[in-house]
């Protein structure tokens, strides 16, 4: 299959007009699409979530904390945690892959499908290999982690100077850093250093409390940071200093983190941002979902970025003439073709002809449609509560 687009974004540096693209799709029938009024971008990576945590709305009493380790106890006792008991509750062995927690799981898969990504980074132990097979999007296996730096591995997994060894510079090691502004907070930094965690693969996750200095010795050493501004700004009221990572060139990704905390979407994301810290470049965050997260999560090259054959393909409505622009203009229901591993995922149904596929296995709504059935998701979780519950983050 070939479609034409007005424009192509291949990476932030390379961008076509009127471009023609090959889509390397065994279900894409022979033919030309005519999406000539449309953008094609690299579907996007999500490099912070915790899926089971994709519950709705937010947790705690939406006071500002010092840091994240008061929110942790709050949260315990609000109404989003104890209706998701309802649902799973955590027995300290962190198995995800238990029926009930799928349900939550799922949930979280669906908030990433909707809003374009292929990729996740979901920070948890480490689970049972089935845990990361047959999800429609990329859960991403290759990682080692820790919780924190200040609270440790409490959930699951060794102490973080092992889980770091482990990875062995091959995969990326991801741990919450300086998630505060107290004392705490801002020893932690010195605390990782000294371990000697500073390396290429750490992704240190929202670092609100590291100073320029700190943020500094992170560009130096070529250690990932990944932001949440959000979520940062919900639980702390501060957010990570972002200019001062821009300015000294530091890998800076970017996560939604799950929606007790954080955004509902990585389009969500760029809205917030753009309100609280416009002068942060629209390009600079294509690439912190795009090119910087390939690097930090050690991806395959062809990941993040769009080639003129492809598997991969997100198709957007453009709204405004500048590509990275146009971004912030867009939502979940703006997606025109989500496709990953040449499987269309979420999109428009006046593009389900242009593909041989078993409509089973789709769910319809609207003028969309999304691969498999979230509906399904929805109808047992109703009857599990006794009541309809409504999640925000889906369009169904
Ligand atoms: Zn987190």
């Amino acid at each position: 299959m070939e479609i034409t687009v007005d424009i192509c974004v291949h990476n932030s540096e390379n961008i076509t007009k009127n471009k023609t693209l090959k889509i390397n799709s065994n279900l894409a029938k022979n033919g030309k699409l005519d999406t000539s009024h449309l953008i094609a971008y690299p579907p996007f990576i999500n490099s912070h979530d915790h899926l089971i945590g994709n519950w709705f709305p937010k947790a705690g009493d939406g006071k500002i904390y010092q840091n994240v380790e008061e929110w942790v106890e709050d949260m315990k006792f609000s109404d989003s945690f104890l209706e998701r008991n309802k649902i799973w509750i955590n027995d300290g062995k962190f198995d995800l892959t238990d029926e009930n927690a799928d349900l939550i799981i799922q949930l979280g898969i669906y908030k990433n499908i909707f809003s374009g990504c292929a990729i996740v980074q979901d920070h948890i132990p480490k689970q049972k290999s089935t845990y990361y097979q047959n999800n429609s999007i990329k859960v991403l296996k290759n990682y080692t982690q820790c919780h924190s730096i200040s609270m440790g591995n409490w959930w699951g997994g060794e102490d973080a100077k092992t889980e770091s060894k482990n990875a062995n510079g091959k995969m990326p090691f991801v741990v919450h850093l300086a998630e505060g502004k107290d004392k705490t907070a801002k020893k932690s930094f010195a605390k990782l250093e000294n371990m000697g965690l500073l390396q290429p693969n750490t992704l240190l996750i929202h670092c609100i409390a590291l100073t320029e200095n700190e943020i500094k010795k992170c560009a130096k050493n070529g250690t990932s940071i990944c932001w949440c501004p959000e979520s940062n700004f919900y639980l702390i009221g501060k957010t990570l200093d972002v200019n001062s990572c821009l300015k000294h060139n530091v890998n800076v990704v970017l996560g939604t983190d799950s929606t007790m905390s954080g955004s509902f979407n990585l389009f969500e994301e760029f809205k917030y941002i753009k309100h609280c810290l416009p002068q942060v470049p629209a390009k600079k965050l294509f690439e912190m979902i795009t090119i910087n997260a390939q690097k930090a999560l050690m991806l395959d090259e062809s990941l993040g970025v769009l080639n003129n054959q492809t598997a991969n393909l997100l198709l957007l409505p453009k709204k405004v003439e500048d590509p990275f622009e146009n971004l912030l203009h867009c939502d979940i229901n703006d997606i025109e073709l989500f496709i990953y591993n040449g499987i269309p995922l979420y999109g428009n149904t006046r593009f389900l002809d242009n593909f041989d596929l078993d409509l089973k296995n789709y769910y319809q709504f609207g003028n969309k449609f999304v691969i498999g059935h979230p509906e399904k998701i929805l109808a047992t979780i109703k009857a599990k509560l006794g009541y309809k519950k409504s999640f925000p983050f889906l369009p169904i």
